[in-house]
């Protein structure tokens, strides 16, 4: 018999990056890392910057998000994020760099220094780099 999947959209602002029905979405949730299956109980909670994976037909793929919201209802999973990129999308070398932005902000201890910012650039970076890994 083949297995329940539940619908996922990844939607940004801009466009929406996903949508295809899946077995199994991962994402790091405000409160904690989550995992849904079909038929979760209905949900919404806020998303760090971090990787997505996704698992469909036995097999895994990642998207790197920086940050939003997750809602599951009626087994379809939504994530609203302020942006999403497959693997092939990323440009490691701009998330290198905005890395190497974030970690020289947060060495400087600069009184001036936005830390929530500094510390959600260095997230997105790192999610980035995570998910091209896995291209
Ligand atoms: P940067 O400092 O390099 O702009 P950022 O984390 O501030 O990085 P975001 O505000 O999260 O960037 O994203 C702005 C736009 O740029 C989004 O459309 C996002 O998809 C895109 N983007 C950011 N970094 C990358 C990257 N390394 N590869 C591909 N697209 C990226």
């Amino acid at each position: 018999m083949a297995e329940k999947t539940q619908m996922l959209s990844i939607v940004t602002p801009q466009r929406v990056v996903y949508g295809d029905e899946v077995r199994f979405v991962s994402a790091r949730g405000v409160d904690g890392d989550l995992g849904v299956l079909p038929e979760h109980t209905p949900l919404i909670t806020g998303l760090k910057p971090g990787v997505v994976r996704i698992q469909k037909d036995g097999k895994w793929s990642s998207y790197a998000v920086a940050g939003g919201f997750l809602e599951v209802r009626d087994s379809r999973v939504v994530i609203l994020a302020n942006a999403a990129e497959s693997p092939d999308l990323i440009d490691v070398k701009r998330a290198e760099a905005a890395k190497q932005r974030a970690e020289e902000r947060l060495a400087s201890k600069a009184a001036d220094i936005d830390l929530m910012r500094a510390k959600a650039a260095l997230m997105r970076a790192l999610a980035r780099l995570d998910a091209a890994q896995s291209k």
